[in-house]
């Protein structure tokens, strides 16, 4: 078996630092319950999230620890086989987890930028993803109470990159059609069996 490369880990553009025998096991673990590419769920629009119930909340839970093992900065619902509008991002290693239920984008700005992205279900694949650099977002919280939050940055793209999810789009369906060749091939490289 081969060690996994950073990028593995990463959901965007968070470092995985050096890790320890342990951690790495840890991380191998929950990559395991990560949904890869080529499972149809992924391509699948989640349902909105209608009852805020303790299954919601201890999920959101669950999703949060299967993050911060994996040393992802987000995690989305269908990436754990859930096709429910729900996502949990950390945009900072200190920083509060954030879970954000049924999110709409209200608004987002003209000005865009481009950057390398990864994604837990997609092992070893970065590719540019030009995104809207700022945005407007409501949803819910856990408890169904109303959210509203302006994001920049890596927090505007975590969220656009996780709401894509929720809508069954990947990132190589937003790269150039060049990057989305190669990274298919390496895809298939790695024998994922599709
Ligand atoms: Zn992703």
């Amino acid at each position: 078996m081969t060690e996994p490369s950073q990028t593995e880990a990463e959901e965007l553009r968070r470092e995985a630092p050096e890790l320890d025998p342990e951690m790495l096991a840890r991380r191998e673990a929950a990559l395991r319950h990560v949904r890869k590419f080529g499972d149809p769920v992924l391509k699948s629009r989640a349902a909105e999230v209608e009852s805020f119930d303790d299954g919601l909340r201890t999920e959101i839970e669950r999703m949060g620890l299967l993050m911060d093992d994996a040393f992802g900065v987000g995690l989305a619902a269908n990436q754990v086989g859930l096709l429910r509008r729900f996502f949990v991002y950390r945009v900072s290693d200190d920083g509060p987890l954030q879970a954000l239920v049924n999110p709409v984008i209200e608004w987002s700005s003209d000005d865009e930028e481009t950057f390398d992205e990864g994604c837990l279900s997609l092992p070893q694949v970065v590719v540019e993803v030009t995104r809207p650099a700022q945005l407007r977002v409501s949803a819910q919280d856990p408890f169904g109470g109303p959210v509203k939050l302006e994001a920049e940055g890596l927090e505007a793209r975590v969220i656009q990159h996780e709401l894509d999810h929720l809508n069954g789009v990947l990132i190589i369906d937003r790269t150039t059609r060049g990057q989305r060749r190669e990274a298919m091939r390496s895809l298939r490289e790695l024998g994922s069996g599709f």
